[in-house]
């Protein structure tokens, strides 16, 4: 799998539309989000065109996702947040608007307003012992 001519990331990598890059080696590259949530809210790409993560194979996430205790540390340190979210959004039901696999990292302090929207729930009596098999089968 190499480039989308069509993919506004794989138009970033190529260097064909600009970005505010902030790290690349041979397969990765991190650049600033044009639209950020927080200051310093950066995207973490694959150089190679994968739509979705189940498309990746897992020696390019291994490869991608090493550099992420760095990524963490320089992104919270000079925007002086207090932590961070690592996201992906995979699918559109997910929330993905670009379909090339990325990562955001997210800075977040506490007066940040961002908050949480997701809600947990509880497994019925016996239903989470259910799901535990079925994944663990479908992990075979
Ligand atoms: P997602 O909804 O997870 O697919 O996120 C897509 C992200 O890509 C959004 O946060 C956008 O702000 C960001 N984005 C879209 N186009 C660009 C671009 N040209 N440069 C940097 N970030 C972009
Ligand atoms: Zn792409």
């Amino acid at each position: 799998m190499s480039a989308d001519p069509n993919c506004i990331f794989c138009k970033i990598v190529a260097g064909q539309i600009p970005a505010l890059r902030v790290f690349e080696d041979d397969g990765t590259l991190a650049f600033l989000d044009i639209g950020p949530l927080a200051e310093g809210h950066m995207l973490v790409v694959p150089k190679e065109h994968y739509a979705r993560v189940e498309d990746m194979p897992p020696d390019r996430m291994a490869a991608l996702a090493r550099h992420f205790p760095r990524f963490v540390r320089a992104v919270t340190r000079v925007t002086s947040a207090e932590g961070c979210n690592l996201l992906l959004n995979n699918e559109r039901v997910a929330g993905q608007e670009v379909p090339h696999v990325h990562w955001h990292v997210i800075p977040r302090s506490a007066a940040d307003g961002l908050g949480f929207r997701w809600k947990p729930t509880k497994y019925a009596t016996g239903r989470g012992e259910v799901v535990q098999q079925l994944v663990k089968d479908a992990l075979l």
